[in-house]
């Protein structure tokens, strides 16, 4: 059924006007689009974006909205690097006014029950965390909830940081900033001690990180259902 919705969904292009952008880090850029009435998607969700303005090659990608449907806005967070792709070159030259084209939201990597849930994001992975947490702020049922966000850098270069303590500070959900293997090891043992086999597990980020860290679970007994994947390739 959620295959079917996601087929159609594909197929309804819409123009999405830019708005804004902001530098995040070094290699991380935000991308803000006008959110029109009738589009929404859960907090989670992927779009697929094609570049409008000019003609190159490969011109779709699939991006994770960053931003809660609460917030009225369509944020876009990516990596680009010092050698960008032509897609992100194309990004980086939107002007205010000017539009992308996105199908979907897509997907079904969002919350769905009141399950404890470890959220696990290796760098730019925070996107849908941003999202997910940002709606359970607005909808202010953290405390039923029971979220743990692990935010793995090995660079520490945190980004959302300041947003995501406060959201922690008002909302009861907590986060934690890590910057080895071992360290999320210990973090995810802690959990599956606690919780047993109660427990939801979010993963997000470059595919080889999120491969890993669901065979580590795995390995750890937490039953194959009870993981959620969102892998980004390209990374
Ligand atoms: C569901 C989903 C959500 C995502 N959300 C985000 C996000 O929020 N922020 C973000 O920065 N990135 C996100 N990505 C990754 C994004 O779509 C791009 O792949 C990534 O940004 C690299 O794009 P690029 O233009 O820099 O490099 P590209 O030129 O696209 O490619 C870089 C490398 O990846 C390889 N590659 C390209 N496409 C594929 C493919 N389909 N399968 C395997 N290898 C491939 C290429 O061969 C090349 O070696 C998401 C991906 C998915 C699937």
């Amino acid at each position: 059924m959620s295959f079917l919705k996601d087929a159609i969904a594909v197929f309804k292009k819409k123009d999405v006007v830019f708005l804004d952008s902001q530098k995040e880090s070094d290699d991380v850029y935000t991308f803000l689009f006008e959110k029109e009435n009738e589009l929404t998607w859960k907090a989670g969700q992927h779009g697929l974006f094609t570049i409008a303005h000019k003609k190159i090659k490969n011109s779709i990608r699939p991006f994770t909205v960053a931003s809660a449907p609460s917030e009225n806005v369509i944020q876009l967070t990516m990596r680009i690097s010092d050698t960008p792709s032509e897609f992100k070159k194309a990004m980086l030259e939107l002007k205010q006014g000017m539009t992308v084209k996105m199908s979907g939201p897509v997907g079904n990597f969002y919350l769905k029950e009141n399950h404890p849930t470890l959220l696990i994001a290796g760098g730019i992975g925070i996107t849908p965390f941003r999202a997910i947490i940002k709606q359970i702020e607005a909808e202010g049922n953290a405390a039923e909830k029971q979220i743990h966000l692990l935010y793995m850098d090995s660079e520490e270069s945190f980004i959302f940081k300041d947003e995501l303590d406060a959201i922690a500070n008002n909302a009861s959900i907590r986060v934690t900033y890590l910057n080895s293997r071992d360290a999320l090891h210990q973090e995810i043992e802690q959990f599956t001690t606690s919780i047993k086999n109660d427990g939801y597990y979010y993963l997000a980020g470059p595919k080889p990180m999120v491969d890993s860290i669901s065979t580590y679970l795995q390995n750890q007994r937490v039953p194959k259902r009870n993981i959620k994947k969102d892998a980004f390739f390209g990374y």
